[in-house]
């Protein structure tokens, strides 16, 4: 298994500044066994339309207009789904659902639910496809939601992982007539709801050096019903991988939003990381004389699933971590003024 991410799609047209990931609920009606959340119908915990739009209005304020709404599954609240898109789209966002689509029941139901949406904002909509989704949720169901978006004009991008079943792989890729379509998958991130499969899935996904390692743009702010704010969509149930680094921003029920964001937009680490992509932040290690030897000693041989756990590995290296407190607040000043003297 070593494809690169499709370098193109919605998330390729917006800035990781704009953007806010939102887990609205941990609910699902699924229960896969590869979850980024470990959603399942026994997870309760969820949003409200006005702490999200609370999050969204200040969001705003701090330059945030792409909004990509997820879960669990956010379309067991229909109505909290439409009422929080017309509020973002109000506030001048673009919006996009995650979703795996078990909604689309039948082509009209696809059509007359996704209208909706559409009106109330929505501009995307990325389905999940998967050998773990199957069992919860048939083909037909994305099927009936890619026609529909197709109908209204609307972007349809199909979410698919990778499983541990390659018979099943293939199965979902010959009835969806794949072939030729752009699929948009991530490196692993361990979590789900079975961990004999995730076991599995670390066995057959391929782990790569930091020179190998792709960037499909996962770091950028996002939230979930615990009010954890992290700047990744990797963002896991209970976030420990990333508590104690760059990466986890806070909590918006234990502390103001607009802290949290002004935090944000003072991080030299991710304001670096949002406006150069892996390699850079490799390749600006690498290449420095004092450290360079040192960096490249220690990671260059190191392997990850995702540029996520490369992050984090970084900021839990002591030197690295102060390496990078020293001399990343000047590279990211100086790529500032020349922006600012670019955009005059
Ligand atoms: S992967 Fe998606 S559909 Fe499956 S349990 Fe998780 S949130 Fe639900």
């Amino acid at each position: 298994m070593y494809e690169y991410y499709p370098k193109t799609g919605v998330c390729y047209d917006h800035g990781e500044n704009s953007k806010i990931y939102m887990i609205y609920t941990f609910g699902c009606n699924a229960a896969c066994d590869h979850c980024l959340v470990e959603s399942n119908p026994r997870k309760k915990k969820k949003l409200d339309p006005a702490t999200a739009i609370d999050l969204l209005t200040t969001g705003a304020k701090y330059g945030k207009s792409f909004l990509d709404l997820s879960g669990g599954e956010a379309m067991l609240f229909p109505e909290e789904v439409l009422e929080v898109a017309s509020a973002a789209r109000d506030l001048g966002y673009y919006i996009c659902l995650n979703t795996n689509a078990y909604w689309a029941r039948t082509p009209d139901k696809a059509v007359e639910t996704l209208a909706g949406l559409k009106a109330a904002g929505v501009q995307a909509v990325f389905p999940s496809a998967s050998a773990y989704h199957l069992r919860y949720v048939p083909l037909e169901r994305v099927k009936n939601l890619r026609a529909a978006c197709r109908e209204l004009d609307m972007v349809y991008e199909l979410n698919w992982v990778y499983s541990d079943q390659p018979e099943a792989d293939e199965h979902i890729k010959q009835e969806m007539g794949l072939e030729g379509e752009t699929l948009y998958y991530d490196g692993l991130v361990t979590a789900g709801n079975n961990s004999e499969t995730i076991a599995n899935l670390e066995k057959i996904y391929t782990r790569r050096t930091p020179e190998q390692l792709d960037d499909c743009l996962s770091v950028h702010l996002a939230v979930n019903p615990h009010g954890h704010v992290v700047t990744s969509c990797n963002m896991t149930y209970d976030n420990a991988k990333f508590k104690d680094t760059p990466f986890f921003l806070g909590n918006f029920h234990e502390q103001s939003f607009e802290d949290i964001l002004r935090a944000e937009a003072q991080s030299p680490v991710l304001q670096f990381i949002y406006h150069n992509p892996h390699p850079a932040l490799h390749n600006l290690m690498a290449n420095d004389q004092a450290f360079g030897d040192y960096y490249r000693e220690t990671f260059s041989e190191r392997s990850y699933f995702s540029v996520i756990d490369y992050y984090l590995e970084l900021f839990r290296d002591q030197r690295t971590a102060a390496w990078l407190q020293s001399n990343l607040p000047a590279v990211v000043e100086e790529q500032q003024r020349q922006r600012a003297l670019t955009t005059v």
